[in-house]
């Protein structure tokens, strides 16, 4: 990208899922892969000891209540738990054997850091799964800003946000959902690049 080998990003933004790594679901997303299966099995393991019924019980109530999009919030008012509570317990997943096709990503994203561009993560997924993930990854310090799931309810509210405290034709932002990471990223005024896969981000070195 002739941007940032011209030296004029200070900041680059990247989404995680399916920018950093990609699962072994749908199209390389969260549907159907092997780490929605675990955090619904850690669902069920919590709810069926706190309710004490058994998994098969629990499993068809928590698909009902899945359903209708309110199993978070039935089970933390009468548990008394946070989003945060909850996540950190069911979230709490070692990514080997679970992530893949992240080593193009890792190696973009030393050199950015190396390159003293700024990075900040932006990213849906819980912060317990983030930090698993950025261990495993050795990313850990890379990042001077990370956004999780937690701390905010739409991804488009955090790029005014970072916009405030930087020149708009300095920052960079990377990922794969067009809605979320590229178009909000557009609106102000920053740089922007589309992924289909992690792979793609190889073409950010290049000087065209
Ligand atoms: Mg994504």
């Amino acid at each position: 990208m002739k941007e940032l080998c011209e030296g004029k990003i200070k900041t680059a933004i990247f989404d995680m899922d399916g920018t950093i790594y990609e699962l072994d679901g749908d199209n390389g997303g969260f549907k159907n892969s092997s780490l929605q299966k675990k955090v619904k099995e850690n669902t069920a393991k919590l709810f069926s000891k706190k309710e004490n019924i058994s998994l098969k019980k629990t499993n068809k109530l928590i698909d009902e209540l899945n359903e209708k999009g309110t199993f978070l919030s039935v089970y933390a008012e009468k548990y008394g738990l946070t989003r945060k509570d909850f996540f950190d317990i069911v979230w709490n997943i070692d990514p080997e054997s679970i992530v893949t096709n992240y080593h193009e990503s890792v190696e973009v994203i030393t050199e950015l850091a190396n390159r003293n561009i700024e990075l900040i993560l932006l990213t849906q997924a819980p912060q317990v799964w983030q930090n698993n993930v950025f261990s495993f990854l050795n990313l850990q310090n890379m990042f001077g800003e990370v956004y999780t799931g937690e701390t905010f309810m739409h991804k488009p509210e955090i790029f005014p946000k970072i916009s405030a405290s930087r020149r708009p034709n300095t920052v960079l932002a990377i990922g794969d959902q067009l809605e979320t990471d590229i178009l909000p990223a557009s609106e102000q005024g920053f740089f922007t690049f589309h992924v289909q896969t992690p792979k793609d981000l190889l073409k950010l070195l290049k000087d065209d």
